[in-house]
Parts: structure tokens; sequence; C-alpha cells
């Protein structure tokens, strides 16, 4: 960089995920960066249990931000490989489901305070860029890039004004509301009806992992279903998702005895793994599940959005932060191409993402329904083992969805059109083998007849 120049200045708001990662590419990309984050410092308080995921599953897009940033070799360090799924099924029975067909095709669980930290650490090792932590957004002017922010514990605001200001501030964003306010914009929020809750399954008295460690483990149901990530130490994290109301739901689960006869029912082997379930259950906060699609995700060359601020998603594919990752590599290559329009390289950022986390949406509204009841019958796992076959047979022709969303960085809608594709041949050519036995049937009950004609 030369010093005689003056650098541009973006301005933050937000160090989560997406945030912490857009400081070091805008610093390389020559900008000064200030971030503004409400939370504490995550290096010293680490945030621990605050109604979000504890640990999360970092797949190809993810890793290849990470890799572009020069992280992705000490990420993967402080991560456990998990090379596919283990589903327990109500009737006791345990099947392992590879995640895909190729030695790569694995994903890795990480702690989410750890994986902040990390990347807070290699922002701030760049001389261009400082975090102001315990400090708030307040308001936006976005025809200024100016914002004004605040102390969390009741200091006096600052106006700070920059050349470009990034909303990485997570589902419910400021930065959205106060830069769509007014203007012809589309919002869409929806919550699920299910919420989520946090719990653990320690290592044994032994000092042992109790369950198969490298492996995302599941427990299906329609009323109610768990997710767990294991961890370095030896210990996984659950998401328990149901209901927040009804019969089977988390504001029916109020006692200790009511908490014990929902895992003794609903899942007995996860039960045994988990003798803190009961505090947990009762003590532990209860999150929320947003799906947002927004429009537009800039203000001309003043504004933008990245991460959950711009799209959030249900977590059943596991693909909240690694897209937001991709966010981060997306805007930074527009930058790259763009050098004397940043209004040209946000147009080009949006229009490159939007379409593709809209069928992000809708794809892990899917997966919703396939973790909740279909991954353990016998229709699901038909298909998905054609799916591997197939993936086998032909590795250049033929590839899952699964695998395309989660060990690619095809753009999504792209692998959802060629999953429908391959869809479209697999029943064309099931029905086409099953006229074909027809036929051959038929052929075989008529020569049988004639032959006892005769
Ligand atoms: P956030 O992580 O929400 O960060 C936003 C930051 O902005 C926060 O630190 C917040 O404090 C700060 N902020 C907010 N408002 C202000 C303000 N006014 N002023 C200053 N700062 C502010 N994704 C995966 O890829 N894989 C997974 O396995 C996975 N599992 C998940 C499991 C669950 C149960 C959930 C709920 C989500 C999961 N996700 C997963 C999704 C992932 O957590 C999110 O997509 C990701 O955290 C988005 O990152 P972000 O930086 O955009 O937002």
């Amino acid at each position: 960089h030369d010093p005689t120049v003056r650098r541009e200045h973006a301005v933050i708001i937000g160090a989560g995920l997406a945030g912490s990662l857009a400081a070091l590419f805008l610093a390389r990309r020559g900008y000064a960066v200030d971030v503004y984050e409400r939370r504490a410092d995550p290096r010293t308080a680490p945030a621990g249990l605050n109604g979000r995921s504890i640990n999360l599953g970092l797949s190809a897009r993810g890793m290849r931000s990470l890799a572009e940033a020069g992280l992705l070799a000490d990420v993967l360090k402080r991560s456990v490989p998990m090379r596919g799924r283990v589903v327990h099924s109500p009737d006791g029975t345990v099947a392992f489901q590879p995640y895909g067909v190729r030695e790569h095709e694995i994903l890795h669980s990480v702690l989410r305070d750890e994986l902040i930290a990390l990347v807070v650490d290699a922002a701030e090792a760049e001389p261009a860029v400082r975090f102001h932590f315990d400090m708030r957004l307040l308001r936006l002017d976005r025809d200024r890039a100016t914002v004004e922010v605040a102390p969390t514990d009741g200091g006096e605001p600052v106006t700070v004004t920059g050349d470009l200001v990034v909303g990485a501030d997570g589902v419910f964003s400021t930065v959205r509301q106060q830069m769509q306010y007014g203007l012809r914009a589309d919002y869409a929020q929806e919550f699920l009806e299910w919420g989520y809750k946090e719990l653990t399954i320690p290592v044994g008295d032994d000092g042992e992992p109790r369950v198969r460690l490298e492996a995302l483990h599941v427990w299906p149901g329609d009323d109610a279903l768990m997710v767990a990530h294991p961890n370095l130490d030896g210990s996984l994290t659950c998401s328990l998702f149901m209901a927040h109301e009804g019969p089977v739901s988390f504001a029916a689960l109020d006692t200790p005895e009511a908490v014990r006869t929902f895992f003794d029912r609903h899942f007995p082997d996860a039960a045994a793994l988990m003798p803190d379930r009961v505090e947990e259950v009762l003590g532990h906060p209860t999150g929320q599940l947003v799906t947002v699609r927004t429009a537009p995700w800039r203000h001309a060359d003043r504004v933008v959005l990245i991460g959950d601020a711009a799209h959030a998603v249900y977590p059943f594919y596991g693909q909240g932060m690694n897209s937001a990752f991709e966010d981060c590599l997306v805007l930074d290559h527009c930058l790259g191409a763009h050098p004397g329009s940043r209004a040209a390289a946000l147009a080009a950022y949006e229009a490159a993402r939007r379409p593709h986390t809209d069928v992000l949406a809708d794809l892990s509204t899917q997966n919703f329904q396939d973790l909740r009841a279909r991954v353990h019958r016998v229709g699901y796992t038909a298909h998905a083992a054609a799916d591997r076959l197939l993936a086998r047979l032909l590795p250049e022709r033929w590839m899952p969805l699964y695998t395309m969303v989660s060990h690619t960085t095809m753009p999504y809608a792209d692998a959802l059109a060629r999953a429908r594709r391959q869809d479209r041949l697999l029943r064309t050519a099931a029905a086409s083998t099953a006229l074909a036995a027809l036929a051959a049937t038929a052929a075989t009950v008529g020569a049988w007849r004639r032959n006892r004609g005769r």
C-alpha cells in the first residue's frame, strides 16, 4: 500500500463470523477497517451459551474462503473431521451414512468461539484493522456512510464516517433496517414454529468419547429431532429441535419428570449418553430459527450487507456460516473486478449471491423435513444409496445434491438445477426399467400360456 494515497475506510458492524473475515479481506484490498461489535471480545470473554450454537459444521464453501484468507490449516487443526452421519432410529438401530464418495468429502466440526477468535486474531494482525468491542450501532446515515455507535456500558455515543459501511450484524440487522428504511425494499422474515436448545454428551467416566466421534449424530423424529457435533475433547454438543408450544414442545418440558419421560420416549439411546439432560433442558435458553429473504443488499457505493444480515436460513443444511464466508470472498472478488466503481462492485456482488442464497433458504427448509423424518426411512436411504452408487460409477456426470451443496462451491441454484435433471433421469430410468420388467413378465406369461395351450 502506498502511504501517500488515502486509504478508503470501511466501517463494519458486527464481529461475528462474517464481519471478522470481511475485515481481513477488506484490509488486504487496501481499506482501513474499523469493526464495531456489541459483544465483549470473544478472546477474553467467550460468549458461551447465549442462544447461539456452540459448534458448527464447516464445509467446502467456508473452507475455500478460509483457504484464500490463509487460515484454513489453522482452523482444521482445531476441528474434528466428520466423515458421515450416524443415524439413530427410534427403534434403536444405528446406521452410518458416509457424506460423500471421495476421501475429501467430509465436514469439520469447529467451536464457534474458537473460530471467531482465530479469525479476529488474524484480521487484527493486519495493521489497518481495529476492532472495537462492547460498542453497539445505534444509527446509520446510509448516504454519508456514517454510523453512530455507543459503548454498551452506557457511555457517550461516537459518530464515525467511512466510505463504506458493511452490515455484518446478523439476522436482526440494524444496518439492514436503516439502509432499507423508506426505500422500495423487499423483506420477508419467517420464524420456524420449532426452536432449539444446546445440550451436551460429555466424555464418559473413563475419559473416552461415549459415541463414534468422527461423525455427525442425528436422531430423526417427527415431533423432535436432535443433531450432535463432536468436539476435540471427546464430548459432543447436541442441538435439540422441537416446537416451542404444543403437546411435544419446549413449553411442555417444564419439570425434571417431563424431561426424563420425553427422552425415554423419543431418544432412549441418547438418554443414556446425556447424564445432565434434565438440568440442561430446564436451564438452557431456547433459540429461535429464522429465515430472512431481502433485497436490496446494498445502497449506492456506501452500504452492503453480508452473512445472516442479508440471508438467514434454517440451520438444517449447515450452510449459514459457510455461505456467510462465501459472501466475504465473492465481495472481495467483486471489489477486485471493479476497481473504478464500488457501486458496480456491490451490484455485481448482490447479483452473484442473492439468487443463490434464496435457493439455499428453500434447500434448508427441505432438509428440515428430511432430517425430521426421512433420513432413516427405506425410500430415502435407497434413493441416497442409488445416488451414491451412480456418483461412484459416473464420477464426472453424477453428483448427489448434498455433495454439490456441501463438498463443492458450485452456486446453490446451479446445484439444485443439476440435481433436478439427475432426478428426472433417475425417474425415467426407473420407469423404463419397470416397463422393461413388465414387458418381460408379460412375454414370459404369454409364452407359458401358449406352451400350456399346446
Ligand atoms: P452472527 O454470527 O449472528 O454475527 C453477527 C454479529 O453482529 C454478532 O456478533 C452480534 O453481536 C453483532 N451485532 C448485532 N447487532 C449489532 C449492533 N447493533 N451493533 C454491533 N454489533 C451488533 N452454519 C453453518 O455453516 N454450519 C453449521 O453447522 C451451522 N449450525 C447452526 C446451528 C444452529 C442451531 C444455528 C442457529 C445456526 C447454525 N449455523 C450454521 C448458522 C450460523 O450460525 C450463521 O449463519 C452465522 O453465525 C452467520 O454469521 P454472521 O456473522 O452473519 O452473523
